[in-house]
């Protein structure tokens, strides 16, 4: 026996058309904005894949950095820091040069008689940073000054690198909320990203990188944040942040960071 053989028509009504063009237009507006490298990266957890970072965290060994009253450390809080940012940007798939690891400082890495150790120190860490051809570096440290009244944290940038710039403009657009959360009324808590040419680890670095000072040792409102394990931790969650913003080329947005 023989079957007629069904024929159908199917018929596109008219009003699906704006839909398949609004549907084409996303599709590419969403290539554009993530490559298809980036979004198989993000759709498994991976959004930092291919990206190497460089973290430094400053001082280490017989140089405390700031402290307060020998009990709080700058070495110690951003060694800290330092290894939960690896951890963070390890799990998302980026790599990972830590200048140091534990208590030490890196004078070693640098031999020349002729300089004192905080110059051997600094140079030991740009050759170790250049060495690693990150991506991108962050410098970790705590702030002071003779005003106990000046909070908030600083992301520092050697001039004439723009990209150095909106790497600091994404770490500031992610950390500063944390800190107006924590202002009294009328209390001043925010800063913002500052070009500097005074430190030779920007300058001598090969790639974008940020100074950040976290907080200032010498006020008491950041001293306490300073002093507390979770804020530390949001602290470190947001730079993280801040690296992925920076990292998929999303323009801080020009908004006043004072905000
Ligand atoms: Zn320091």
């Amino acid at each position: 026996m023989i079957f007629p053989r069904k024929i159908s028509l199917v018929v596109i009504p008219t009003y699906i058309w704006p839909l398949l063009i609004l549907l084409v237009l996303f599709t590419t507006a969403a290539v554009s904005l993530f490559p298809p490298a980036r979004l198989v990266s993000l759709y498994y957890g991976h959004p930092l894949k291919g990206v190497t970072v460089a973290i430094d965290p400053g001082h280490g060994g017989i140089d405390s950095g700031v402290h307060f009253e020998s009990v709080i450390l700058e070495k110690e809080i951003v060694l800290e820091m330092g290894l939960e940012l690896r951890r963070l940007l390890e799990q998302a798939g980026a790599r990972v040069m830590l200048t140091r690891d534990q208590d030490e400082d890196l004078s070693q890495y640098y031999l020349d008689d002729n300089l004192a150790r905080h110059r051997r120190d600094v140079r030991g860490r740009v050759k170790l940073i250049n060495a690693s051809s990150a991506d991108l570096l962050i410098s970790l440290h705590i702030n002071s000054i003779y005003d106990p009244s000046v909070r908030g944290p600083i992301a520092f940038y050697a001039g004439g690198k723009p990209e150095s710039k909106r790497l600091a403009r994404a770490i500031h657009n992610q950390i500063n909320p944390l800190f107006s959360a924590d202002a009294k009324p009328g209390q001043l808590v925010h800063q913002q990203p500052q070009e500097s040419n005074a430190f030779y680890i920007l300058n001598q670095t090969t790639m974008p990188g940020i100074l950040l000072e976290i907080a200032f040792m010498t006020n008491p409102d950041d001293r306490r944040l300073l002093k507390n394990k979770s804020f530390r931790k949001k602290m470190v969650q947001k730079i993280f942040l801040g690296v992925v913003e920076y990292s998929y080329g999303q323009e801080a947005n020009e908004k006043d960071l004072s905000e």
